[in-house]
């Protein structure tokens, strides 16, 4: 097998140094919060590495450290950067306890992933001694100095410093560094093998420096070494392991030694979000458990990490992890097609090894697993008997590890995938007591066998008989079979989600349905969802109201609750994102499903206090009036956007905020939708308000319209930052469209036109 070797910048044949049995190292999880996908991409790549060589005859040693130091980090608690980690040392776990929790639910996520269980997982913690022993030899050899109760690589020492990552001058060195104002270094570019334990510190050990704690690389060096010897096969990370914690643990294992420790460096490029590294501290991480709640198999997440190859960035998305979970539910279907084909003749042996030898062949070449993965396919619709077919789709299936032939739904344990020919007895056998149990549903198998020759009306009628019944039917060679629903087809038929917005039919041009339309997107904040549905639909007795919600990909229960109140109440509509979407792709939804006369957007901070709809409606019936709510927002230059003299009384201004905003859905399907840039709450309603006013609408707000705003969660959950960050990218938006349009504003409209009769007027203090 040929594997990209980061140190060499080329192919590296991998050949075992122990002969017959290849040593893998991977840096693994830091256990104070939860691997999020990115990180399970690399583990994957590294397990279909593994997998390559096994199934190739070849024994493969891994060992995966879990790194239960990091969390030590006081500085890093201090700053209160782990809001998860902080928490649970209030409520008084230890270190240990919560570096133990996330362990297990680290290994729990590789059981779900099918990624094959190290042979060791060694932790961090019970190897100081190790660590110890490593630093102290690298000082004997005048590579590492001491320094106040600290230990530094000294790297002008180590004259190969820099080749792996290719930052080989200092300069270079410098750069992606954090400067530290670390004094005791001798230079810059060194770097710490122990620390001293600052005070307040719990976990410390004792060194020959007083009591302190190890760098961060140094627990791979001397764990590697120990498990895998002082020369192993191959080493693996992610590619922003390559500097410093690659780099620098080469300096120290190969100064230990005395030679090159690692044959082949193997890095996997990043898993994307939204274009960028997924990454807790981004906020655009996703876990395990974030699919499960979403009835995503994890195995689709496998799936789609085998379409791109590992050295290329894969941007992850739900419309992509939709169509592999498609695709794997289509391979799964042939499984169950095959199980029950009838005994063809034998495949010559001849076939079955050139496929076999061309999958090799796609694995060996730098994994190219997209490339076994289209052989899967070609092998799959080729001209083999199914049976055949079964065998060598459960054959390759121990290098992908989609547990083919064991879906969820069977039961079957991922043990037996290997087995190919007993895996189809066993598919065999559960069908046929399915079959056994549902003895109506035997029959109307047969049934439905005769009904597909002639009346294909029967047969579609069948057909949705037992898709009611939870079952789906497929034509297979020996005739139409039944099998139960995958979980995941059960839940796409009960609660469909959408994409994006384009997904949503859009209703505007019907005529009104109803009086008003509740709309609300619900972020998560179930308690906020509940109060400002809860009140605003208190207050619309005598009226034909409808709550139109979209279940913006919150995992916290909402949509369930949401659910909840649709199954009840049949003023209710669902839609269900399958993530979150933007603000403004959202509020479209609602706007395209929308059928009342009025439509009332609400965020979920408001609470409705008294008959909100008599004054909207009012105010509404003046044909020019476009938009109007309670909060109103005035600006004489379109950069400052003032709520005081617009909460002053009722009258026109420039823009209504967003908290509760209300138009007529006839005016909107003139005015068009929101522009779905605006990811973000923030200005958005400046430029929908805008856009009313472009087409000749007048603004209005009432500053006593009975709504009480309660704290913003969305907004205050956000850092400083984050929001000016996000604040200013939509503002840029906002001026771009509408920057010297001062033409729309009230202030430069004829001061007897009635926007005069607002000046003056004592200031009122906004509603609580
Ligand atoms: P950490 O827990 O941060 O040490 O990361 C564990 C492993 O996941 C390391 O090998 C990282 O290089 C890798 N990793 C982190 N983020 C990503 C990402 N977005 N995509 C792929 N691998 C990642
Ligand atoms: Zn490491």
């Amino acid at each position: 097998m040929k594997i990209y070797n980061t140190l060499t910048h080329g192919l590296s044949e991998v050949a075992p140094l122990k002969p017959g049995t290849v040593g893998i190292y991977t840096c693994g999880p830091t256990v104070y919060r939860d691997a999020h996908l990115g990180n399970f991409r690399s583990y994957l790549m590294t397990d279909w590495i593994r997998r390559a060589l096994e199934f190739q005859g070849l024994d493969v040693y891994h060992v995966k450290n879990i790194t239960d130091v990091g969390h030590m980090r006081q500085e890093m608690l201090d700053r209160g950067e782990d809001k998860v980690i902080a928490a649970a040392l209030a409520e008084g776990k230890t270190p240990e306890e919560i570096a133990r929790h996330y362990t297990e639910r680290f290994l729990s996520d590789e059981r779900k992933l099918n990624i094959e269980p190290a042979h060791v997982y060694p932790r961090a913690t019970d190897h100081v001694a190790d660590m110890i022993v490593v630093i102290e030899r690298l000082i004997e050899k005048g590579v590492a100095y001491e320094a106040k109760g600290n230990v530094y690589f000294d790297v002008d020492g180590f004259p190969s410093y820099g080749l792996l990552s290719g930052n080989v001058d200092e300069q270079g060195l410098l750069e992606g560094v954090r400067v530290d104002a670390d004094r005791l270094k001798r230079r810059q570019r060194d770097f710490a093998l122990w620390k001293a334990a600052e005070p307040g510190r719990e976990l410390r050990w004792d060194s020959p420096w007083g009591e302190g704690f190890p760098g961060w690389h140094i627990e791979c060096s001397a764990m590697s070494i120990k498990y895998l010897g002082e020369r192993f096969d191959i080493h693996t990370g992610g590619a922003d392991n390559v500097f410093p914690h690659h780099e620098d643990e080469i300096a120290q294992s190969d100064s230990f030694t005395g030679g090159p420790v690692v044959n082949t460096w193997v890095h996997g490029q990043h898993l994307l979000a939204d274009g960028v590294k997924m990454a807790k501290s981004a906020r655009n991480s996703f876990t395990v458990s974030d699919l499960e709640v979403k009835h995503v198999d994890p195995l689709a997440f496998r799936y789609l990490c085998m379409t791109a190859r590992y050295r290329t960035r894969l941007n992850f998305t739900f419309t992509s992890l939709k169509a592999a979970q498609r695709a794997l539910q289509r391979l799964r279907n042939r499984v169950w097609e095959w199980g029950s084909s009838p005994n063809g003749p034998e495949a010559a042996e001849e076939s079955r090894t050139q496929w076999e030898a061309r999958f090799i062949e796609r694995l060996n070449d730098n994994l190219d697993m997209p490339g076994a993965l289209a052989l899967t396919w070609e092998m799959a619709g080729s001209g083999l008997p199914g049976r055949i077919k079964l065998e060598m789709l459960c054959r390759f299936d121990r290098v992908l590890g989609l547990g083919l032939g064991s879906s969820p739904d069977t039961g079957a344990a991922p043990s037996e995938i290997s087995a190919g020919v007993k895996k189809r007895d066993l598919l065999r056998e559960k069908a046929r007591q399915h079959l056994a149990e549902l003895p109506e549903l035997g029959s109307s198998v047969a049934r439905r066998a005769q009904a597909a020759r002639g009346a294909y009306r029967e047969a579609d009628a069948l057909r949705d008989a037992f898709r009611t019944q939870g079952y789906v039917i497929q034509d297979t060679p020996a005739g139409a079979r039944a099998r139960p629903k995958s979980r995941w087809e059960r839940r796409q038929e009960s609660h469909p989600e959408v994409s994006s917005s384009a997904d949503v039919l859009s209703l505007l041009s019907q005529p009104d349905a109803v009086d008003v339309t509740i709309g609300v997107v619900a972020n998560g904040y179930l308690e906020d969802v509940e109060r400002c549905i809860g009140s605003a639909l208190r207050w619309a007795d005598g009226r034909r109201a409808e709550v139109v919600a979209v279940d913006n990909g919150a995992v916290d229960g909402t949509g369930a609750w949401l659910d909840d109140m649709a199954a009840e109440d049949d003023r209710f509509r669902v839609i269900h994102a399958d993530h979150r979407l933007g603000e403004a792709a959202a509020r479209n939804i609602v706007l395209k499903q929308g059928r009342g006369c009025t439509v009332l957007m609400l965020d979920t901070s408001v609470e409705i206090r008294g008959d909100l709809y008599g004054p909207i409606d009012e105010l509404l019936d003046d044909e020019g009036v476009g938009v109007v709510g309670p909060f109103g927002l005035r600006t004489g230059d379109l950069r400052h956007f003032h709520e005081d003299e617009a909460q002053a009384a009722k009258g026109d201004v420039d823009a209504i905020q967003s908290y509760c905003f209300a138009f007529r859905r006839k005016a909107a399907a003139g005015v068009g939708l929101m522009r779905e840039t605006f990811r973000f709450y923030r200005n958005l309603d400046l430029d929908y308000s805008f856009h009313f006013k472009d087409k000749g609408y007048r603004i209005v707000a009432d500053p006593g319209l009975p709504v009480r705003r309660h704290t913003h969660r969305a907004w205050a959950e956000l850092g400083e930052a984050e929001r000016d960050e996000l604040s200013r990218n939509n503002f840029r938006r906002f001026l771009r469209r509408w920057g010297g349009r001062e033409d729309l504003l009230v202030a430069s409209r004829d001061p007897h036109e009635g926007s005069d009769h607002l000046h003056g007027l004592p200031h009122t203090t906004a509603p609580d």
